[in-house]
């Protein structure tokens, strides 16, 4: 039955209470909360190490946009003190050694079995396992399976005519190599301006002989102003962890940074400029909520992003390229908000190029470069900072099959449908960790991470408890949260932008937004009420 020793890991067995995909933040705490709780796990990791996006996105100028005071685990004092940041928004390089330093100081390695690619999964109901296989010819059993293998960790393979044949370099930012790739004194291209790129770009900027931004959609970055750790801050928030961590329960992103307090219409003008510029020195996400109603009140978000507009004129000092670089075809906070180092001064360098390709498309890449509609552009290195196949190419690359042998994105052909965003009707005893329709990338990852982990433990033990071997989301559950979702998202200026957050319907156009948009401290009060009320919406046997 669940929660029975019935497999030691550590001696390779092939039977395990549960398995856990992924050694990102989630799945090394997964590994570490299930085995206190006396599980059985087994870990399965393609890379090499711990680490998950933070292992894979090492491009140059990769860094969380989530305060690092906040963007680590709370679950042990010692932990939270012992761990010393240095910076406010610290770099992959510190955050990957955190993770490692987590997963070591709880020795949760030795769990996971790394290099190795889940290549299916098989649900059995006579046995209520599923049968893991893995590209190692090896096969696995297990009660529960636990996908913390992220919603925005699949990356989108460039598909330009030509890229075979360019005789240079060229990488993915969301899978920069581990070898050195040398940028001192190269010609640079680089395709793509989210998060992502953003960051790569001052960076880039800085030791590249030239570098070409081909720009497609501009999108609002805002500053991150970075600084070194307020020790004291750290040290306050140490003294204190467990009533820290209950108010990050309390936040709509689970992170306290500023929120509105009052729609736009109750401040006079100066009041409002006054605020922005608040805003604009905080930095980062702080500008999604200056006003109360900017996220679904086309007035007063045109007030935010007129703001940021005209910051951007007045960083960047060619009009021209400051006209490419403003944002109009969407309303500020309608796409993730991008966070950068100086990105929009890097246009006022001599070493970069921005190459506008709604203006001159790119045509095809050549031997030697990138050919425009209008103009051919030499280079040595091209960079791909293009994104992900969000929320479900990972969980499609996973093939995880029911008994009817579908897949759970099978029946998501107009939109995920998820129960909670943690479990899909018709696939029993199968986690997704931070799935679509739970606030997933609208929060703190960490945080959203641990708040699922910790509901699919205790989920588990209750199974134990009551002697039930199965556990499937009921289709009513199902189709009344997925409204639910849809309802929390329906006035959001958001719903009507083409981005990853949402999925639009090809034959009528209708759109759903695909996390929960009503934010997380809902969300998590939601699920503990439905734990404490014996777990409405859930099926045992
Ligand atoms: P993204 O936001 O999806 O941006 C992809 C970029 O590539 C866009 O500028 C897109 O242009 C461009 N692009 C794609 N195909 C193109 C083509 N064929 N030609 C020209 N341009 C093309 O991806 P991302 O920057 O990797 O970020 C994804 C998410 O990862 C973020 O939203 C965030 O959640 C997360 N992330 C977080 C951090 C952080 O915490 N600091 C850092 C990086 C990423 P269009 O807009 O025109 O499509």
């Amino acid at each position: 039955m669940a929660g029975e020793t019935v497999g030691q890991n550590d001696e390779r067995s092939v039977d395990y209470d549960v398995v856990v995909i992924g050694a990102g933040m989630g799945g090394i705490y997964a590994m570490h909360r299930y085995r206190e709780q006396g599980l059985a796990v087994l870990g399965i990791e393609s890379a090499a190490d711990v680490g998950g996006v933070w292992y894979h996105n090492r491009y140059p100028g990769a860094r969380v946009d989530i305060e690092s005071y906040y963007y680590c685990f709370f679950f042990d004092q010692d932990l939270y003190e012992e761990w010393e940041w240095t910076e406010r928004y610290p770099a992959q390089p510190e955050i990957l050694a955190y993770l490692d330093h987590v997963a070591t100081t709880y020795d949760i390695k030795r769990h996971f079995q790394f290099d190795t690619w889940m290549t299916g999964a098989q649900w059995e109901p006579a046995s209520n396992r599923y049968t893991v296989t893995t590209d190692r010819g090896e096969s696995y059993t297990c009660r529960f399976l636990v996908m913390a293998s992220g919603q925005l960790s699949k990356p989108r393979k460039p598909e330009f005519e030509g890229l075979d044949v360019f005789q240079g370099e060229w990488v993915q930012t969301s899978e920069w190599p581990h070898h050195h790739v040398e940028t001192e004194g190269k010609r640079i291209a680089i395709i793509g301006t989210g998060s992502s790129g953003v960051q790569a770009i001052p960076v880039l900027a800085e030791t590249a002989d030239q570098l070409f931004v081909f720009h497609r959609t501009a999108n609002y970055s805002i500053p991150a102003n970075n600084a070194p750790l307020d020790r004291s801050k750290y040290a306050d928030i140490a003294s204190r962890i467990d009533a820290v961590w209950a108010d990050l329960q309390q936040h709509p992103a689970a992170a306290p940074v500023p929120l509105g307090v009052k729609t736009a219409a109750e401040y006079t003008p100066e009041e409002q400029q006054t605020l922005l510029e608040e805003r604009w020195a905080y930095g980062g996400h702080t500008m999604n909520g200056v006003f109360t109603d900017q996220g679904t009140t086309k007035e007063a978000n045109d007030i935010v992003s007129e703001f940021v507009r005209d910051k951007i004129r007045s960083i960047v000092k060619d009009p021209t390229k400051a006209e490419i670089l403003v944002p109009t075809e969407y309303p500020i906070g309608s796409r993730r908000l991008c966070v950068d180092t100086g990105y929009y001064d890097t246009f006022n360098r001599d070493n970069v190029t921005l190459v506008d390709v709604q203006a001159d498309p790119i045509v095809r890449i050549t031997p030697t470069g990138i050919q425009t509609e209008n103009h051919h552009y030499e280079v040595d290195l091209i960079v791909f900072a293009i994104g992900f196949n969000a929320f479900t190419g990972a969980l499609e690359q996973a093939n995880i099959r029911n008994e009817k042998g579908e897949q759970p994105s099978d029946g998501w052909s107009r939109g995920p449908k998820a129960y909670l965003g943690l479990m899909a009707h018709g696939f029993p005893n199968l986690f997704l960790v931070t799935g679509p329709g739970s606030p997933s990338v609208l929060a703190n990852m960490i945080v959203s991470n641990v708040q699922h982990i910790d509901l699919i433990g205790s989920i588990v033990d209750y199974m134990k408890e009551n002697g039930y071997e199965r556990i499937e989301a009921t289709e009513k559950a199902q189709e009344s949260w997925v409204e639910e979702v849809a309802t929390a998202a329906s006035r959001l200026l958001r719903l009507n932008v083409e981005n990853y957050m949402v999925h639009v319907n090809k034959d009528d156009g209708s759109r759903v937004f695909i996390p929960y948009a009503g934010g997380y401290q809902n969300y998590a009060a939601r699920c503990n009420e439905i734990m404490t009320n014996g777990f409405d919406g859930f099926e045992f046997a």
